[in-house]
């Protein structure tokens, strides 16, 4: 089933909280993430300080659902405002009969909420630094993808410039199981981690110390509502049925730590120290209007199999998400100079589809659950300023020119700061800030909110 466009859509609702009406905001009415806040509370009696809350986004305010559903606008005799949490609304399915009640006492025209005596406690400013991962349980599993073509092209081609992209990757979505602990809240700092590195000469002993080649990665988050049985393969047709909705994925990796350890089981250690992501799930309803086809594969490419492949995902199996990357210097901050835009990508082009990953992922029985996280891999595209990372960003080679140019991956041309700073990787103090949002004429611009972190020097060694 796909997600339609309806009248919750419509570009014309307006709302009474006058900063979701601004066109540059990235929560409109039409939009209304989930999230979750902390708010401090006095309560003398079990002596907590803070209480984490169900969130809407709107404008640069947050509608607390819980707040909400102690009042007689969430009426007893509807099970629907019976909750208290995100996970719970994930866990039993109910977002979409709420976006509908939620959109409704926002709307400039409805008054219950607007005139509410208890208005002010229910609806409260948006503080970044309040905001907690977007569900109070542990993300109970986390899968990143590899889904770009022209991401795994580029690295391929550092590595191999003969034969960069391996057999399998037009078959099969590759991915590799994460860590879920070390998922963090936007606005989380991160300690450069420390590991190993590969020996200067073949033969010779490796090196132990902090990691000298830092990275992100810009990617999209798919969180799971819907999870199966195990043994219970998810049908393409029901994949996105699966899928509550999305945010912003930054995969920091330590790239020298990877290159020694990734043979022959894949990334460990250079990716398990910390994963930040967006606050907001931006739900698979209010991404309806930016919908596009499947990345059209080229003449020579094989078609996916049949469990992979339906009329609806290649006419619509894609998202059409401008995703971009910026960095701020500790020195640039101090001299109160803005961040740099490092990159401009595209959602759309993915390889493979959130829906292919998710039939994938349990074509063999694997029991996905609510609450669980997929990663897409890094978004990039065919263009310098649209790759996803800094391993690609300052790389001088360009497998995508006319003939392409395959450089060996030490060639590197630096990104210069407005400070004069030089960065081929991501130094102490660097602020890494990830925004994603979605454009459509005829309808209201919608946004993920922003995925931040600064890197802290590594622990003494
Ligand atoms: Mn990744």
């Amino acid at each position: 089933m796909a997600y339609a466009i309806d009248e919750t859509h419509d570009p014309k609702l307006e709302s009474w909280v006058e900063s979701a009406n601004d066109p540059s905001t990235d929560f409109p009415i039409q939009n209304l993430p989930l999230a979750t806040v902390i708010r401090p509370i006095e309560d003398s009696e079990t002596g907590d300080e803070f209480t984490l809350s169900a969130v809407v986004a709107i404008g640069d305010m947050l509608l607390d659902l819980n707040r909400l559903s102690m009042t007689e606008l969430a009426p007893e005799d509807d099970s629907d405002w019976d909750f208290v949490a995100v996970d719970q609304i994930v866990a039993e399915g109910k977002w979409s009969g709420l976006r509908k009640k939620v959109q409704s006492l926002l709307r400039k025209d409805n008054d219950a909420l607007q005139n509410h005596p208890l208005r002010d406690e229910i609806v409260i400013p948006r503080d970044d630094s309040m905001m907690s991962l977007p569900l109070i349980d542990p993300i109970g599993d986390y899968t990143d993808f590899y889904a770009s073509l022209y991401h795994a092209t580029n690295v391929g081609s550092m590595f191999r410039p003969d034969n960069p992209l391996l057999p399998n990757y037009k078959h099969i979505p590759i991915g590799y199981h994460g860590r879920a602990s070390s998922i963090i809240p936007s606005g989380t700092s991160i300690k450069r981690p420390v590991g190993q590195q590969a020996p200067a000469e073949e033969g010779g002993s490796p090196s132990f110390g902090p990691c000298k080649l830092l990275d992100y990665e810009m990617e999209m988050g798919a969180f799971i509502g819907r999870g199966n049985e195990l043994g219970e393969p998810i049908d393409i047709k029901d994949a996105e049925d699966h899928i509550l909705g999305l945010c912003i994925l930054n995969d920091w990796s330590a790239r020298d730590l990877q290159k020694w350890e990734y043979v022959p089981l894949g990334p460990f250690l250079a990716k398990n120290f910390a994963s930040t992501i967006s606050p907001f799930i931006v739900t698979m309803e209010a991404l309806a209007p930016f919908r596009c086809g499947a990345q059209e594969r080229d003449a020579g490419d094989p078609q996916p199999l049949g469990y992979m492949d339906s009329d609806e995902n290649r006419k619509s199996g894609g998202i059409d998400i401008t995703v971009e990357v910026w960095l701020a210097s500790e020195k640039m901050r101090e001299q109160g100079m803005d961040p740099i835009k490092l990159s401009k990508g595209n959602f759309k082009d993915m390889y493979w589809t959130v829906a292919q990953m998710v039939t994938h992922h349990s074509v063999n029985g694997c029991n996905l659950q609510p609450g669980d996280l997929l990663g897409s891999g890094t978004i990039s595209g065919t263009t310098r300023d649209s790759r996803g990372s800094m391993l690609e960003l300052t790389w001088d080679g360009d497998p995508f020119a006319n003939p392409p140019i395959s450089a060996p991956g030490t060639q590197r041309t630096p990104i210069v700061l407005p400070t004069g700073e030089e960065r081929k990787f991501i130094a102490d103090g660097d602020e890494i800030i990830m925004k994603a949002y979605c454009e459509r004429e005829g309808y209201r611009r919608i946004g993920f909110g922003e995925c931040r972190g600064i890197i802290e020097a590594a622990r003494s060694v």
